[in-house]
């Protein structure tokens, strides 16, 4: 932003000043240039790395195994190294995340890519990142949507850790069912050839850090990064801004 821009926002400020976004505070916004104020953005509920699978990322409660690997992943490793988030999927996460990705409220990104950006330097390594890449939506979402939430959210992410973002290489080929409305077995199946590198310049050799707004099962993760190293990708860590945890 220029210095008129960051002039005209203050200005706005005092005549019009901004309220928090989470609906149950209403306080006025403390933090410059963002919708959450303080005291909410300090309450989130923080999604915890300690005592989590290596790759998953998942909290494992029962039996730990060794080296921090969760059954699941024991049993059926996903293709990515590594998946971690900053936030668990419950409220206020859920109203931000819902307004973000189906109100159009993009105004949202920057105060979400804080909460990105925070769990990456934690708990990846971003200096060995190459590139950053958002989960792809098939066009004809995309037309419908108007914007594509992980691509707004890996924007500000590589901005701030100052790693390239590629948001043309790696596509959706197939327009899938929403994974929501399916059950677990059909959530596995309907993502199989769903994504596809269609240009494997920018991909091949290189350490992928794929960004999407909600982790669930992991299922998209997993089948975005088999088609990343399937397209020659040296490894994949993904990160999300929030994870629904498993009842
Ligand atoms: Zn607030
Ligand atoms: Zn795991």
């Amino acid at each position: 932003m220029g210095r008129t821009g960051k002039i005209l926002d203050a200005v706005l400020d005092r005549v019009w000043p901004r309220v928090c976004a989470v609906k149950t505070c209403a306080r006025p916004v403390d933090r410059d240039r963002r919708h959450l104020c303080s005291a909410c953005f300090a309450g989130l509920p923080f999604h915890e790395a300690d005592g989590c699978c290596r790759v998953c990322g998942t909290t494992i409660v029962s039996k730990v195994q060794h080296d921090f690997v969760c059954e699941a992943c024991a049993k059926d490793k996903p293709a990515y190294e590594h998946a971690r988030s900053a936030v668990v999927y419950e409220e206020p996460v859920d109203q931000l995340l819902n307004e973000f990705k189906f109100g159009a409220a993009v105004w949202l990104a920057e105060d979400l890519a804080d909460l990105l950006e925070g769990a990456v330097r934690a708990k990846l390594q971003p200096a060995d990142v190459d590139v950053v890449v958002p989960v792809p939506l098939h066009p004809n979402r995309l037309r419908t949507r108007g914007y594509n939430q992980s691509a707004l959210l890996a924007r500000a992410l590589g901005r701030r850790i100052n790693r390239r973002v590629d948001e043309r290489s790696f596509r959706r080929i197939r327009d899938t069912e929403h994974q929501s409305r399916l059950s677990g077995d059909e959530r596995r199946k309907n993502l199989v050839g769903a994504f596809a590198v269609a240009d494997a310049r920018g991909i091949r050799g290189r350490t992928v850090l794929l960004v999407d707004d909600v982790m669930t099962s992991g299922n998209t993760f997993a089948h975005c990064a088999k088609a990343l190293l399937d397209g020659g990708a040296f490894r994949v860590w993904c990160a999300s801004v929030a994870r629904r945890l498993k009842d």
